[in-house]
């Protein structure tokens, strides 16, 4: 029996009329509109040989057993943001369903089950704290931050989980269930401009950049905008400007990204010379080494503007995440399998977090596979991708899960 990515497409859309608005997509987790979502994806599973049940952190899984207690899981979610798109999340789940049905039609259980799973929770709309279901599950839950946690109208994550029946002190019981995982597959949007710069439908993603991400402040002396002379001056917001452009260059110069997204400058009036700055910059690489060089780099850059500027500079860290690279094997079969249904292709780094990076991180060997985004847009509702790429980034899962389903496990 064959897969029918042509079956996906339909899910997608179906599921887009029953959970979206003129404004997008609006399957923010722990709210109605995402249970309701979850209800239909049950509702499709019923119709399949497969035992359905939501873990202690709210993830849903659906197994189809096979003659090994070991299993290939297959998944991504179906939380969006606010005016989300079509796409996100939603595909590597749809995906799924298709692919356990196919793998149900054919006579013989497979050497190694097959999982579906429904992270919950990926996005973090809410509560602002993204990869709930999947850090839980991979022992990376920090449960002190999250208990902290509230919505914008005062409610707090540990309230709103409860009315899901979902228990935060116990979320952690849920890393039972990558026990006897064999391997993690996820399909998704590249949510980026790579694969269409290159004219490829497919890529392989062979890891996930690492993350350094540093309040720097700037500390000048604010003065008269037209009485003080530029020789004379402490200009903080010129320091910060020249970090962040010094912070592109190394990026640039390394292969990773830089990104100086919130700057904030006192006093803030058109007549006074600015006399503290303060930016957030957050630098990325798929490499640790060349990730702490661009820290090292823009550390260095700071010291010398400061001394030139005159202006006193002050670092403190916001968050470090170490790259992920998955797992080689698991690469190179999923490559093998691209090639065969989309014909050349290429690996690509993921510059986001995915839940996959929280499977790879709890031992369990994960890859993920792209479909390229038009124009990159994502989190929006113009979000899309062509539908014969949807097709050809289905068939090239469904491929690599049959292989390693098959018994070909990677762990072996
Ligand atoms: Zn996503």
């Amino acid at each position: 029996m064959e897969v029918d990515p042509g079956r996906v497409l339909d899910l997608l859309a179906r599921l887009h009329e029953l959970t979206a608005t003129e404004a997008g997509a609006q399957r923010v987790a722990w709210t109605p509109v995402w249970a309701r979502a979850r209800e239909w994806l049950r509702s499709e599973l019923d119709a399949l040989p497969v035992t359905a049940s939501v873990d202690e952190a709210g993830n849903l899984w659906a197994a189809l057993p096979g003659r090994s207690p070991r299993s290939v899981v297959v998944g991504s979610h179906l939380d969006s943001v606010p005016d989300g798109g079509w796409l996100d999340g939603c595909l590597g789940v749809l995906a799924g369903v298709e692919v356990l049905r196919a793998v149900a039609a054919r006579s013989a259980p497979p050497a190694l089950g097959v999982t579906l799973v429904d992270w919950a929770d990926e996005e973090g709309a809410r509560f602002g704290r993204s990869l709930f279901g999947s850090s839980a599950a991979a022992g990376l839950l920090e449960l002190d931050s999250a208990r902290g946690l509230v919505d914008r109208d005062g409610v707090a994550l540990v309230d709103a989980l409860a009315e899901y029946g979902v228990d935060l002190v116990r979320a952690g019981q849920a890393a039972a269930r990558l026990r006897d995982v064999a391997a993690y597959v996820e399909l998704h949007i590249e949510q980026g401009r790579v694969l269409e710069a290159a004219g490829l439908a497919v890529g392989v993603v062979d890891g996930a950049y690492g993350i350094e991400r540093h309040r720097v402040n700037f500390e000048g002396r604010a003065a008269h905008a037209g009485s003080t002379p530029m020789a004379l001056r402490r200009d903080a917001l010129a320091a910060g400007a020249r970090l962040a452009l010094a912070a592109r260059d190394s990026a640039l110069a390394r292969g990773g990204v830089a990104t100086v997204g919130d700057l904030r400058v006192v006093p803030g009036i058109a007549t006074a010379i600015p006399g503290e700055a303060t930016l957030v910059l957050d630098q990325r690489h798929g490499d640790a080494a060349a990730l702490a060089a661009m820290l090292a780099d823009a550390r260095g850059a700071a010291e010398t503007i400061g001394s030139d500027e005159g202006v006193a500079v002050n670092w403190s860290a916001i968050q470090s995440v170490a790259p992920v690279a998955f797992d080689e094997r698991l690469v190179q079969a999923a490559g093998e399998c691209v090639r065969a249904v989309a014909g050349e292709t290429m690996r690509v780094p993921s510059g986001a977090l995915h839940d996959a990076v929280m499977v790879a991180r709890a031992g369990v060997p994960a890859v993920m596979v792209f479909v390229q985004s038009l124009g990159g847009i994502s989190h929006n509702r113009l979000e899309d991708s062509r539908p014969e790429h949807l097709e050809l980034g289905v068939a090239a899962v469904d491929r690599l899960v049959r292989r390693l389903a098959a018994g070909s496990d990677p762990r072996s």
